[in-house]
């Protein structure tokens, strides 16, 4: 600080016309009087900040501004820091996605079904008997119903919830054991997203990696050598999400690949990434792997992801065989991977949703998989007939994204504004205060509604009717 003064000085000294900042105690002094409530040291340090920039704003050529404004500026931070809509608040600011991508990972991939949002805010809101049994009052397993749920829907003996999939996955792996080795195919050694490759996921979790197969075929068979000689006691299954091969490709089939394991005494799990509770087969997308299914076939262990096609609070779900999902609870990874206790009550509202079989109609990821190209289209020229002569009703295709059903797309519908610079119709759609995220085709910028609740339409409407004038 004191260096930054005597700068200012110096400069000041070599051209006296530059305007300077109002002192700090000229601004502290109406913030004081406006938030008497407020520590005075927190205070001091912002308004200190706020005049800082300040100085650096003049020094750019900006115009003076009296004691008062900046005062104002730093009671409005004050008041932003706690309040959940304000800009600079403590929420990234809301976005009504226009892109048509379901699981959107920039934009926080699944909205929580409102009950989520209820059991969450309860859960934090108190104290609760998060590990604690009623009965004795002693000590108790940590609050187990989201695991119940997950028994109930997957067929699985026993389930663990963990912060994320890439968590899920890394203790998973571990149960080759201390210096143990998984086995992968060739096939499966993919970056499953943010830099995150799985010869790195196994590699740090002290696990050494066999590949077997190549990049396109890998047959069951393949597995049989490393694990019949010993030289593994895992087979790790990873689910292509995002990405699909085609041409001369061949993946090994589970059934037979877990066959080939348990004759070894050898593990699998498989990593479903996305992992469906309902059955995408249903509204028109290809088939993607089901929790129930994989155990069926024969995994020990399944992993998937809490906010991809699941639709809620982002956690990493394990389901599986009770001896293995006790050792993974017993592991101290396993501390490390724990789920806040409002994220567990959000999690287990939510697979709620699914054994009450109102994943449709409540589960907002879902909602918007099943929303029709029919009422699309009709809201979309409700929208355009707002907006006037530059909008279109157009056919569109919207992907699922969060690295779910590579390639396929669902039919969808929305709106095209066509004009001479879509970017800058972008960009300025893309700035608040009601932010719309749009998608650019070709000459036009587009508005896929499927993934924009009807409730957003009239909000829609008005910002692109802004922006199009
Ligand atoms: C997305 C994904 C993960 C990671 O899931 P997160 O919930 O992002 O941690 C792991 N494996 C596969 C195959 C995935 O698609």
């Amino acid at each position: 600080m004191g260096g930054a003064v005597c700068d200012d000085r110096a400069v000041s000294d070599a051209s006296p016309s530059r305007p300077r900042p109002p002192s700090v105690e000229r601004v502290l002094g109406p913030v004081r009087a406006r938030l008497p409530g407020a520590d005075p040291s927190a205070l001091a340090a912002l308004v200190r900040a706020v005049v800082d920039a300040e100085r650096d704003r003049l020094a750019r050529g900006g115009e003076a501004r009296a004691a008062e404004a900046l005062a104002a500026e730093a009671v409005g931070r004050v008041l932003a820091f706690t309040d959940p809509v304000a800009e600079g608040g403590p929420v990234p600011p809301r976005v009504i996605n226009a892109t048509g991508v379901v699981l959107h990972t920039n934009l926080g991939r699944a909205p929580w079904p409102t009950v989520a949002i209820e059991a969450a805010t309860v859960a934090a809101a108190g104290y609760g008997y998060l590990e604690l049994d009623e009965v004795t009052g002693r000590r108790g397993a940590r609050f187990r119903a989201a695991e119940e749920h997950l028994a109930a829907l997957t067929g699985c003996e026993a389930a663990l919830v963990v912060t994320n999939a890439a968590a899920a996955l890394l203790l998973a792996v571990g149960l080759a054991g201390r210096r143990g080795s998984v086995v992968v195919s060739r096939g499966e050694l993919v970056e499953i997203g943010g830099g995150v490759r799985i010869p790195e996921v196994v590699a740090r979790a002290g696990v050494r990696l066999v590949e077997v197969g190549t990049t396109n075929r890998t047959r069951a068979a393949d597995f049989e050598e490393p694990l019949a000689q010993g030289r593994a006691r895992l087979v790790l299954r990873v689910h292509p999400s995002n990405f699909a091969v085609t041409g001369f490709a061949e993946a090994a089939d589970l059934a037979e690949v877990a066959a080939i394991a348990h004759l070894h005494e050898a593990l699998v799990v498989d990593d479903l990434g996305s992992g469906a509770l309902l059955d995408t087969g249903a509204f028109g997308l290809a088939h993607e792997p089901m929790p129930s299914e994989r155990l069926a076939a024969g995994a020990d262990v399944v992993v998937f992801s809490g906010d991809k096609l699941v639709g809620g609070p982002q956690a990493g779900l394990i389901v599986g065989r009770a001896a293995l999902i006790a050792r993974l609870r017993r592991d101290p990874l396993a501390r490390a991977m724990r789920p806040d206790k409002a994220i567990l009550a959000g999690v287990a509202a939510t697979l709620g949703l699914y054994r009450a079989g109102r994943a449709v109609t409540d589960v907002p990821v879902w909602r918007a998989i099943a929303r029709t190209p029919d009422g699309l289209r009709e809201r979309a020229a409700s929208i355009a007939s707002g907006v006037g002569s530059s909008i279109e009703v157009v056919a569109l295709e919207s992907a699922v994204g969060g690295g779910s059903l590579p390639g396929q797309v669902l039919p969808s519908a929305g709106v095209a504004l066509r004009v001479a610079s879509p970017d800058r119709l972008a960009a300025a759609l893309r700035r608040g205060p009601d932010r719309v995220l749009a998608r650019i085709e070709g000459d036009a910028l587009v508005c896929d509604l499927r993934t924009v609740e009807p409730e957003d339409d009239v909000l829609l409407a008005r910002r692109l009717a802004d922006v199009a004038r």
